[in-house]
């Protein structure tokens, strides 16, 4: 295959409880969307809150990068695909996506705005040796705590979501996905310090202009 543009895969509703704080419904397959890769926000730029909605939520998230192309059809052939990990942030303009899932409308303008995907530096996976499927993660807030997450409560796992995604669209070297939140999703006010870490991974962090 000829290698493309990378993409952004997204998962929504894979931890239930944050399934619940949103009132959504546990789905039976995994939620997609995508964000463009232009929407990456590596550390040392500023989340700027967007004039088009008022209530910017923060969703932290264990991200994945695929280094071998292909489709998986195993949970094997999954990690296999994975070169690296990280964490990041999908934002989230949660007014504005409230009132284009009431409308039945497509969430881009919620969710894929431009740096609505901060990213962390990525860490070398080492299939046998990085457990994905139990990884802890906290997403801090001025030094308060707002999430906590465990990729052990998925509702969808790691290498499930790759057999899914896959299923769909050939994926590429150099594609990412994040993978979905866990509850404790809020709102960030102009002058947040944002904070995420994890097992293994981080800290990273970004300041809300
Ligand atoms: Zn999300």
């Amino acid at each position: 295959m000829t290698v493309s543009n990378p993409r952004i895969f997204c998962i929504g509703r894979n931890y239930v409880k944050h399934i619940e704080e949103l009132e959504n419904e546990v789905p039976g397959r995994p939620v997609i969307f995508m964000k463009p890769y232009s929407s990456l926000l590596p550390q040392g730029n500023k989340i700027v809150i967007p004039s088009h909605g008022a209530e910017l939520h923060h969703e932290a998230e264990l991200v994945l990068k695929i280094g071998k192309a292909g489709r998986a059809k195993t949970d094997i052939g999954a990690l296999a695909m994975i070169e690296a990990y990280t964490l990041g942030i999908d934002l989230t303009l949660r007014d504005v996506q409230k009132q284009l899932k009431e409308k039945g409308l497509p969430w881009e303008i919620a969710k894929s705005f431009p740096g609505s995907a901060p990213i962390g530096e990525f860490v070398t996976y080492r299939n046998g040796t990085t457990d994905l499927g139990d990884l802890k993660f906290s997403l801090n807030v001025n030094g308060v705590n707002r999430q906590n997450g465990d990729t052990a409560l998925m509702l969808f796992p790691v290498a499930g979501i790759i057999i899914y995604l896959s299923g769909i669209w050939e994926l590429q070297e150099g594609d990412l996905i994040y993978t979905g939140t866990p509850a404790g999703v809020a709102q960030l006010k102009s002058g947040d310090r944002v904070e995420l870490t994890g097992d293994g991974v981080g800290p990273f962090s970004w300041d809300v202009e």
